[in-house]
């Protein structure tokens, strides 16, 4: 098989970025999408039927085409929407639609894209799993699982996050238990745990959250309690604080950031977080709250982050991150209310604490529990445990194998930064020798280390709209 553009992974990232090529392209493009999964468009946030598991924030900052914003929201509304989901609107009037409802847009886009687009391309799904990559003198010549080649000018990698491992100690003979759920993305593991099970979450964010409410839709009335080491939750907004900004897109492609603007330019993150703290005593003096200027650091991370030398950034992923995700990413309220429900009832609990062992003790694991702060030890047996510490950061050292082959041949390395890939302006993969390859491109959550917020889908299609004039100039060459 050959195709002038391979896209490897077909979720939310590799459907946008299909749409908007066919959309700018100079000339026809065959466009091959390599996709195990049976739908386009969906990937592992939102090929998901699970009626709790809604978009994080509201409908306004989801879109595929940043020049038309409203374009989720009417197509929401002709497909009977709000009479199907009366539980989408939450207190702050914002719509927070489920999220298997966004991807049926995404797939539906990219379908009417494959039906029809400016440039005549054809965009084709290829159901297979790629493994391997080869350069040669005018691209790559990738191989399927099924043992197929497809050979492309331009490979786009897409392939999302990497699957969560089992962290320690979990990562032993733990893992093997028939308790612990390594991917909490996997909602059919969860769902098989006993209502009864007691159950230990690993980790705090918007991930065990999900884990959380599909365990108490599906009645689960045993225990469950929540650990992380620093007991960092996902905020919640102040009552009364601002929905998304409406001019959300123009905060995202300013000349020069909202921050920079006001604030100059940082090199070092503790300078950063002072000035952010400074401006959060301003506003709540003023009567504010943290929202404000926390949303206009998150708006101007595409250039604060990539302006901060390395050694920076690593402080930050190792002293920061936590503390910044947990402002960053909020619940939608209606999982919100479902969790303060079960943890008022008793039922659910949240601790800073770290767990320093894990052993099988027949059909449950028995973890020894050390509180933060305190050396207050205990041991605790766990009928299920599930991992949600979050998805795995380094392509070197990746489960997926086309990653790992990538990365192994050296045709693409890991940022600097340590996590994700090195790319340049326009995510041309950087090799092993640090040569960028524009006939490699990767996009989407494996270049966080580079641009830093790549994982909501505004940003994501934002970006893959800036090198959309750059690809098409590559593809006429
Ligand atoms: C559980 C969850 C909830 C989220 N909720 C939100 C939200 O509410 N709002 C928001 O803005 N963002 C959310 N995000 C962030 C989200 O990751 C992005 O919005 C976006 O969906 C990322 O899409 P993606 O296509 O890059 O990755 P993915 O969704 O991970 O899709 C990658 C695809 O690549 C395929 N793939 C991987 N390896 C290969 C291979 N070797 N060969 C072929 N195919 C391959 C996979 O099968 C998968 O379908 C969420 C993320 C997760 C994980």
């Amino acid at each position: 098989m050959a195709a002038d553009v391979a896209i490897v992974g077909g979720g939310f990232t590799g459907a946008v970025f299909a749409i908007h090529l066919s959309r700018t392209a100079g000339r026809p493009l065959d466009i091959a999408i390599v996709e195990p999964r049976a739908r386009l468009g969906c990937g592992v946030a939102y090929d998901t039927e699970d009626p709790d598991h809604r978009l994080n924030a509201p409908l306004q900052v989801h879109f595929v085409y940043p020049d038309a914003p409203d374009h989720l929201h009417d197509w929401y509304v002709e497909q009977g929407g709000p009479a199907r989901d009366a539980d989408a609107q939450g207190p702050d009037g914002n719509l927070y639609i489920r999220r298997g409802d966004f991807g049926r847009y995404v797939e539906a886009q990219l379908r009417a894209h494959s039906a029809g687009n400016a440039s005549g391309s054809t965009i084709r799904h290829v159901r297979a799993r790629a493994v391997a990559a080869c350069r040669t003198a005018d691209g790559y010549r990738l191989t399927l699982d099924g043992g197929q080649t497809l050979a492309a000018r331009l490979t786009v990698l897409a392939a999302g996050y990497e699957r969560p491992r089992a962290p320690p100690p979990f990562d032993g003979t733990a893992s093997g238990h028939p308790g612990f759920i390594a991917d909490p993305w996997n909602t059919t593991r969860l769902r098989e745990i006993p209502a009864d099970a007691r159950v230990l979450v690993l980790g705090m964010s918007q991930t065990a959250s999900d884990a959380i409410a599909v365990l108490l839709r599906n009645g689960h009335n045993g225990p469950i309690a929540t650990v992380a080491r620093r007991g960092l939750r996902p905020r919640a907004k102040p009552a009364g604080a601002s929905g998304p900004p409406p001019d959300i897109v123009e905060r995202l492609v300013r000349p020069v950031s909202l921050f920079t603007a006001a604030h100059g330019r940082h090199g070092t993150a503790l300078s950063l977080l002072r000035t952010l703290r400074s401006e959060v005593r301003q506003a709540e003096a003023a009567g504010d709250d943290w929202t404000g200027p926390f949303g206009d650091l998150r708006d101007s991370v595409w250039e604060v982050w990539p302006a901060l030398p390395p050694a920076e950034k690593r402080r930050f992923l190792r002293h920061l991150r936590v503390w910044y995700d947990a402002h960053r990413f909020q619940l939608p309220p209606q999982v919100e209310a479902r969790i303060a429900a079960a943890e008022a009832a008793g039922q659910l609990s949240f601790e800073a604490a770290r767990c320093e062992s894990a052993a099988s003790d027949g059909s449950a694991l028995s973890v020894t529990l050390r509180r933060r702060g305190s050396g207050e030890r205990r041991r605790e047996r766990f009928d299920a445990v599930v991992n949600c510490t979050g998805p795995a950061l380094r392509p070197d050292r990746s489960g997926n194998p086309f990653v790992a082959n990538l990365t192994a041949q050296g045709h693409a390395a890991l940022h600097p930064a340590g996590i994700g890939f090195s790319v340049d302006a326009e995510c041309r993969a950087f090799d092993a020798g640090g040569r960028a390859d524009p006939l490699l491109r990767i996009v989407g959550p494996p270049v966080y280390g580079a641009f830093a917020d790549q994982q909501g889908a505004a940003f994501i299609a934002l970006r893959l709209c800036a090198l959309m004039p750059g690809i098409a100039a590559t593809l006429q060459r």
